[in-house]
């Protein structure tokens, strides 16, 4: 935690400044006002805080002094009771005044100005006679309670004045009452929506939200950060400024693209005019992990007869890879394989569309006819092509089909049984050439087709549904009367020739035209 605190503080606070100058830019204008007392506090404290290092409650402690010693006055010189100067921010004394105006002058600064007063101030306390105050107000935890003892000693070491111990007492006291509430903008608590967000456990494709409470303090917006963390410390590198408004006090994040691991979020609030940060302690640490994998299959190399194959997946959600091994194939069961689902699934005059399940370890397929006894090669077909449509057949015919599957063996081709089956084509459509009326019924006149057994008359009184076989015609005749119609209905027809296959069924073609009638 003190690692990472560091850690923070350095890389964060210059990281986060300099993205919000994008941000202050467009939030407000800087104030027009001057160097009146509250610029002077808040220039004093970003040079206690970001030049020299001290946090919140140590700079709350020493503004506590300075406000007393010169109340942010540094062009205030006052000749004290032995006759010798005491002069600016800190009222240095004699020999230190003295030192102040030479350090000044030697690194180009006005010794009645803050900047050359600050720069002399950091100076001073690299001096090794004050380097136990240095270190004692480093030291400070950034509470309330921090800064009454910065106050207190800063008094009691530094300025050291008469009546050291109640005049300790009170500016320590100035410092917890006036300064702090101003400068550490307290009491931001980051919290995720549940009670319990802390230490918990995130799945990495979920958003997370931070909400926090509203900060006190003069603040223009809130700073999340967010760390991941590597070894032992969090890198404090992403930064989210939110500048006070609609959204303020809750953000969403999505924090996939930083993978998994233990993250760390802290919420800052931040004053853009004045260039600092509260550094308030509310960090929340969670883990984030892929609670449930979902894998996506990325590659999968096919086992051989010799090699085994594998399946390779990735997880969509956090990258992991995954293996799985597939057997190699045994050519035994791939050459006695039979392949299932050989099946028709359209048929016309002409053409048999055919389909058939993957078969393991197919490397490709091959469809055969039978032909006088002999199977003869027909196609050729990729292992991912499942369906094969065979063209240029005969109407009305039967035909016996085989699929097979194929793989490499060394440097033969394998393959196994396969699986047969037995259609036939439909026979050639007819044309509807003639209808006629008459008294409760009509005739139909149509195209004659070769092979065909019959024809079948199909009716309807709706153009588009509904029709159903109302006649049969056998014996090559190629015209019909259908009676018992109802008058003063319109029919609408069409006909098919047809075939009977072994079973006896009705194979038929495509419908012809359609033709109505209104019967008398
Ligand atoms: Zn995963």
């Amino acid at each position: 935690m003190k690692k990472a605190n560091k850690a923070f503080k350095s890389l964060a606070l210059s990281l986060f400044f300099s993205l919000l100058l994008t941000v202050a830019v467009s939030a407000s204008a800087p104030r027009a006002s001057a160097a009146n007392a509250t610029s002077r506090r808040s220039q004093v404290f970003s040079y206690l805080t970001q030049n020299i290092g001290f946090n919140s409650a140590a700079a709350c402690g020493i503004m506590s002094n300075i406000e007393h010693e010169s109340d942010f006055n540094p062009a205030l010189v006052i000749i004290d009771s032995n006759g010798l100067p005491s002069g600016g921010l800190c009222q240095w004394n004699g020999g230190r005044f003295r030192n102040l105006m030479s350090f000044c002058n030697n690194n180009g600064y006005d010794y009645l100005s803050i900047t050359g007063q600050l720069a002399y101030l950091k100076h001073e306390l690299q001096k090794s006679e004050f380097r136990k105050i240095y270190n004692y107000m480093r030291s400070v935890p950034n509470t309330q309670e921090g800064a009454y003892n910065a106050g207190y000693y800063w008094c009691y070491y530094f300025e050291v004045p008469s009546n050291r111990a109640s005049r300790s007492a009170s500016r320590a006291a100035a410092a917890v009452n006036t300064y702090w509430p101003n400068f550490c903008v307290n009491n931001i608590s980051a919290v995720l929506p549940t009670s319990k967000a802390d230490d918990k456990t995130l799945d990495i494709d979920r958003l997370i939200n931070i909400n926090w409470n509203k900060a006190s303090g003069n603040y223009t917006g809130y700073g999340v950060y967010i760390a991941k963390k590597t070894g032992d410390d969090f890198d404090w590198e992403n930064a989210i400024a939110i500048p006070v408004g609609a959204q303020e006090r809750r953000v969403t994040l999505d924090l996939s693209k930083l993978g998994l691991g233990r993250f760390a979020v802290r919420v800052f609030a931040y004053n853009a005019a004045n260039g600092f940060m509260g550094d308030c302690d509310n960090t929340i640490k969670f883990n984030v992990e892929c609670l449930e994998h979902r894998f996506e299959t990325t590659k999968v190399v096919d086992p051989t007869f010799n090699t085994p194959g594998k399946k390779i997946m990735v997880c969509e959600k956090c990258g992991e890879k995954q293996t799985i091994t597939t057997p190699k194939l045994s050519l035994d069961a791939f050459e006695s394989g039979t392949i299932s689902g050989f099946d028709v699934t359209e048929k016309t005059a002409d053409t048999v569309t055919v389909v058939w399940d993957a078969f393991r370890g197919a490397q490709g397929y091959r469809i055969y006819q039978l032909v006088d006894g002999e199977w003869v090669k027909l196609r050729r077909m990729e292992a991912d092509e499942l369906t094969c449509t065979i063209k240029n057949l005969k109407a009305g015919t039967r035909y016996t089909f085989k699929v097979a599957a194929y793989a490499k063996n060394g440097s033969d081709t394998v393959y196994c049984d396969g699986s047969e089956l037995s259609v036939y084509t439909r026979p050639t459509g007819v044309k509807l050439t003639d209808i006629d009326n008459g008294q409760g019924k009509v005739w139909l006149q149509w195209t004659a087709s070769k092979k065909a057994e019959g024809y079948s008359v199909f009716a309807s009184t709706n153009a588009n549904s509904g029709f159903e076989e109302v006649r049969t015609v056998k014996s090559g005749k190629t015209e019909t009367a259908v009676n018992n119609l109802t008058s003063g209905v319109r029919y609408y027809f069409y006909v098919c020739s047809y075939i009977t296959n072994t079973k006896g069924n009705k194979i038929y073609s495509d419908p012809s035209n359609v033709m109505f009638a209104v019967v008398k």
